[in-house]
């Protein structure tokens, strides 16, 4: 560098200390910037991740409403079930732990042992877990085990109006039927137990247990009666069998006011086991669409589905005007050939030869296609 003018040198000098401190200046924009990034736009998702782990939550199932029918017999209940979690960081007895769950719950050792041994705030082995065995796991009393009481939806009329009704999945949320259109007033609302961890999963004493009590879901009152439904079940499958019909429907309804006392939709299905196909269907090779499609056709409510022509139900309401017009009066005489023409369509009673002649009264009994004789 002895060729160089000092003012040269300078400058050299100068360029190198912009070069550097251009460099810093860029690091800490870089720095900046993504602690900026972590700090503000990504804030929601470490203090979530933080919660996670500091935080242990346990939600308390609601009771769902009860549907009740007319008479007060309930339709729809719930059943007391249990949940069984561990919890990795409060097991003093690993072997134990595994050994008891595996033998109460029927698991495979291998299933509880990858769960028990997972590093996690809470870990759920097991949910749907009958009452009795929930209780025998508690007696146990061991370290890090909990169990919580859940609820499980029951039917004890299994397919009694199994179509009305419908049924619930495994979150305990209407799939179809009443059970999905009256979800909002019988799902009640969750609580949670809310407990404060420190980094090593042992929960902070001081910071205590937060609870947050689950609300109740209101029972469905139903204007169905369940000895009416149950008499029309019975008529529907003697009269599936009698006419080697696919299906029968029956609806009943209180004339006075319309109050829906029975819907019958035969072959109904069992509400305890909503997804089982039929014997005839193979198990094995149905694909998932096939199962969805019969499943919709096993849960079809027909009688508020289906079309049907008004036939004999409407003729009620063709003879009351006819009556209230004055149009006819009961002691009016028909002669009943067998049919009638209207337009180009020749249209039959259902007695071949006709009635023959015949009053008011008995031509509405018979369902008889006739004009008027004057
Ligand atoms: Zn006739």
């Amino acid at each position: 560098m002895t060729d160089e003018t000092p003012h040269q040198q300078k400058t050299y000098h100068r360029s190198k200390t912009v070069v550097i401190m251009f460099l810093c200046v860029a690091a800490f924009a870089v720095l900046m910037g993504r602690l900026v990034y972590l700090m503000v736009f990504q804030s929601e998702y470490y203090t979530m991740k933080a919660k996670e782990l500091h935080e242990r939550e346990r939600s308390i199932k609601a009771a769902r409403g009860r549907i009740i029918d007319a008479n007060g017999k309930i339709l729809a209940d719930n059943k007391t079930v249990c949940t069984i979690s561990v919890i990795h960081s409060q097991i003093t007895d690993k072997e134990e732990v595994i050994a008891v769950l595996c033998r109460e719950l029927g698991l495979s050792d291998e299933y509880v042992r990858k769960r028990v041994e997972k590093i996690s705030s809470i870990e759920k082995i097991k949910s749907n877990v009958d009452k009795s065995i929930g209780d025998r796991i508690r007696e146990c009393d061991l370290a890090g085990v909990k169990v919580d009481e859940d609820y499980k939806r029951y039917y004890p009329y299994d397919s009694l109006g199994s179509k009305v009704l419908g049924f619930t999945g495994g979150d305990n949320q209407g799939i179809i039927g009443l059970e999905v259109i009256y979800e909002t007033y019988l799902q009640g609302e969750a609580g949670t137990i809310l407990t404060v961890t420190d980094a090593k999963g042992v929960e902070v004493a001081e910071a205590g247990e937060e609870r947050v009590e689950p609300v109740e879901g209101r029972d469905l009152y139903i204007s169905m009666d369940m000895n009416i439904q149950s008499y029309a079940t019975q008529l529907a499958l003697q009269t599936m069998e009698t006419k080697a019909a696919d299906s029968v429907s029956i609806l009943v309804m209180n004339p006075q006011n319309g109050e829906i006392l029975a819907m019958v939709n035969v072959p109904e299905f069992n509400l305890n086991d909503p997804y089982a196909l039929p014997d005839t269907v193979d198990e094995k090779t149905v694909s998932e669409e096939k199962r969805q499609e019969i499943l919709n056709g096993i849960w079809r409510n027909g009688c508020i589905n289906d079309t049907y022509e008004p036939g004999s139900t409407f003729k009620i309401i063709t003879a009351a005007a006819g009556l209230e017009s004055g149009a006819v009066k009961t002691t009016d005489t028909f002669n009943c050939p067998g049919y009638i023409m209207v337009e180009d369509r020749r249209i039959r009673c259902h007695k071949v030869g006709g009635h023959g002649a015949e009053d008011f009264v008995q031509a509405t009994m018979n369902s008889c296609k006739q004009k008027v004789v004057y």
